[in-house]
């Protein structure tokens, strides 16, 4: 394995692969030598503009963009199947869409509750069951959720979204020991507060604020985070497990 392809030969899928760090994450998998097969959900054109991008600069690697709603079994089971079929092996799945409907639960309607659930949460059963037994019966892989600080520690103006990432943290632990004797790693990342779409929404007095609690002053990019997933995916991390690593500059600490 070269030193600077430690993906080199593995198939990786990747949910909300079009932009942030579901985008950074298709970039460095590929750069690591891996095939992706990447879910957009509203940005198509983003979608193909960034895999032909990294097709014509990784000559021969597959990079494929697929229609993919996580929030639904029946659609994710038609997005697992057909990313599959694009890839002759499958290694390792990086389960990051998202979405936060922030707000105070006092003001919270069910809609929003359920946006939150669906996307983060049920998106691990929607996703996950289709490309488990794949892992298994290889008796190798990686498996990546992408949870969130606010799931570790709460943030308010959050409950369903910490909720929701805690509940991802909790399925991580729980997957892990049930299927780690087959050589299949589990593991959560937990980002805090990184520069993407999600978070270009802050209002700039509040980011200011957040700043302020980061020992570094500065947001992350998707590529801080997009680091710790490939070298998880990568057989380097085989011995962790279980674990929900946070990514958020000394947020908390
Ligand atoms: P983003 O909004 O740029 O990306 C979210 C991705 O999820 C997009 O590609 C979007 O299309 C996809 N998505 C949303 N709903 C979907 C659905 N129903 N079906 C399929 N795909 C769907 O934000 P991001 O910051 O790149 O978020 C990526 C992950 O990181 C999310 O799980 C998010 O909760 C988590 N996270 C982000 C931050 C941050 O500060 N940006 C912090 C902690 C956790």
């Amino acid at each position: 394995m070269p030193d600077d392809l430690p993906l080199a030969g593995r198939g990786c899928i990747v949910t909300g692969g079009s932009r942030g760090i579901g985008a950074a994450v298709v970039r460095l998998a590929l750069a690591q030598g891996a095939d992706v097969v990447f879910g957009y959900h509203s940005a198509e054109e983003r979608a193909r503009a960034l895999a032909d991008e990294l097709r014509a600069a990784h000559p021969g690697r597959r990079c494929v963009p697929l229609y993919a709603q996580v929030a639904d079994a029946a659609e994710a089971g038609r997005f697992a199947a057909a990313a599959l079929g694009h890839l002759d092996r499958f290694d390792v799945l990086v389960n990051n869409a998202g979405v936060t409907r922030d707000t105070l639960f006092a003001r919270m309607v069910p809609e929003q509750w359920h946006d939150v659930m669906s996307t983060n949460l049920d998106s691990m059963y929607t996703v996950t069951k289709p490309l488990l037994m794949p892992l298994v019966k290889q008796r190798g892989g990686a498996i990546i959720n992408i949870a969130s600080s606010s799931g570790l520690h709460g943030i308010p103006g959050q409950t369903a979204y910490s909720a929701a990432k805690a509940g991802v943290i909790g399925f991580t632990k729980a997957l892990a020991k049930e299927i780690g004797s087959r050589g299949v790693t589990v593991n959560a990342v937990a980002p805090g507060l990184i520069e993407t779409d999600m978070t270009a929404a802050i209002p700039p007095d509040k980011a200011e604020f957040l700043k302020s609690l980061i020992p570094g002053h500065a947001f992350g990019s998707p590529e801080d985070v997009a680091h710790l997933v490939c070298f998880l995916a990568s057989d380097r991390a085989r011995y962790i497990t279980g674990q929900a690593i946070e990514v958020s500059g000394g947020l908390v600490v």
